[in-house]
């Protein structure tokens, strides 16, 4: 197998979101920009809730198991793939029967199983002819790593839903949270250029201000929750409030265009294709990495299976497997991500009222909550 790398371990990943401190188990709340209504996943109740982990320990950890093994795997660093040459699925040609990767300082290497993990605008996915469909989102995500106002156990994901789009607050510390801002190509711009000042302004107005409520989805949404508390007694809890925002670090905002993106073919003859080479989604739901991971555990399922049986790698057999499990989870949550991402970037109001009543609804139903975080974490 092989895997090419242009990036090198010391100097850490270019990193998006994922860029926490350590490994931390956080909770979730979630609430609408238009209604009262809050979604809240306590990771005290629920067995699958998620963790914040730094990109950087990701890294070092990938990179002490590979030191581990170094006497069976080589990693190039720095290096880039320019180009493949594949081999034909049977064996009548002259053709080398194993994957040609050409990289950029001259060298080649051959390989059994060319695993093409070189992200959304993959390589490997075009230079196999793999078709991507794939469409831009109306949104950028802005970036940027923010100090609390004062120090908190901050162990909680903070995710509010505007018009324009979510605003989220991932824990770092107990002092910082990473943020991840979707929202309209200009908006995002400005949010870039304007001062430091303006810009924490900003963002705490995002999160506590009340000007998309209306009176009707405001009372609405409180008879809903009052029949569920009734029906319910333990599915209503207090509301809790986000931190508020003092400051953000110089120089750590920057901007990504956000898309949506799935290759219509994972695998070919000695070939497969993981993470955002094979499926790109909004960030709104925090599982760009989990879809890739899962990813990985499936294969490493099936070649581990193939390897015991002593099967060929590149065998298109044992990867179809793979192709097929993969496709049926990632397709259903890029499904339900983009359907989110659709219905909450309206305030019209019945299109407002019946998400308020289905977050209520969801968040008073713990079985339903696990579910999702279930379904999420695979
Ligand atoms: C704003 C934003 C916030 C996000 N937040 C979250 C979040 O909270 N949680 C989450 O799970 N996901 C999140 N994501 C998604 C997540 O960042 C991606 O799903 C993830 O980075 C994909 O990982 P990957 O390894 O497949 O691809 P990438 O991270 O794109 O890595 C691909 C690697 O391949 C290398 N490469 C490319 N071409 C070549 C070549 N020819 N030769 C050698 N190397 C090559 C690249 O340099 C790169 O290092 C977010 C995304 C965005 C845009």
């Amino acid at each position: 197998m092989f895997a090419a790398c242009d990036s090198n371990p010391s100097s850490g990943c270019r990193c998006l979101t994922h860029c926490y401190e350590c490994s931390l188990s956080v909770s979730a709340n979630v609430w609408d920009a238009c209604s009262e209504a809050m979604i809240i996943f306590d990771k005290n109740n629920l067995e699958d809730m998620g963790y914040v982990v730094e990109n950087n320990v990701i890294m070092s950890a990938l990179t002490k198991q590979l030191d581990a093994v170094s006497d069976q795997v080589e990693v190039l660093y720095r290096s880039r793939a320019v180009g493949y040459t594949w081999p034909l699925s049977c064996h009548l040609s002259d053709k080398s029967p194993w994957v040609k990767i050409d990289l950029a300082d001259g060298r080649s290497v051959e390989t059994k199983l060319l695993i093409g993990a070189d992200g959304q605008n993959s390589m490997v996915r075009k230079a196999a002819g793999i078709q991507n469909i794939h469409y831009q989102y109306d949104q950028s995500a802005v970036v940027a790593t923010l100090l609390l106002s004062e120090a908190t156990d901050n162990n909680v994901a903070w995710q509010r839903f505007l018009p324009s789009g979510p605003i989220a607050l991932l824990p770092l510390s107990d002092t910082a949270s990473s943020l991840v801002w979707s929202t309209s190509h200009e908006h995002a711009s400005q949010l870039l250029s304007m001062d430091e000042e303006s810009f924490v302004d900003t963002i705490n107005s995002a999160f506590w201000s009340n000007l998309h409520h209306s009176d009707f989805i405001d009372t609405a949404g409180s008879v809903f929750r009052s029949a569920i508390s009734l029906l319910m007694p333990s599915g209503t809890a207090a509301r809790q409030l986000p931190p508020s925002i003092a400051k953000v670090e110089p120089k750590s905002r920057a901007v990504f265009p956000l898309g949506m993106g799935h290759a219509t073919e994972y695998v070919r003859h000695r070939m497969a294709l993981i993470g955002d080479a094979a499926h790109r989604v909004h960030p709104l739901a925090g599982q760009g990495v989990n879809m890739g991971f899962g990813d990985i555990a499936c294969l490493t399922h099936h070649l581990s299976t193939a390897a015991f049986n002593g099967k060929d790698l590149g065998s298109i057999k044992h990867l179809l497997q793979f192709e097929t499990d993969r496709q049926r989870h990632n397709l259903s949550l890029m499904a339900a991500i983009d359907l989110l991402k659709r219905l909450y970037s309206t305030s019209v109001a019945p299109f407002v009222l019946l998400r308020t009543w289905g977050l209520q609804t969801t968040n008073a139903l713990s079985p339903v909550k696990e579910q999702i975080m279930s379904f999420a974490s695979k």
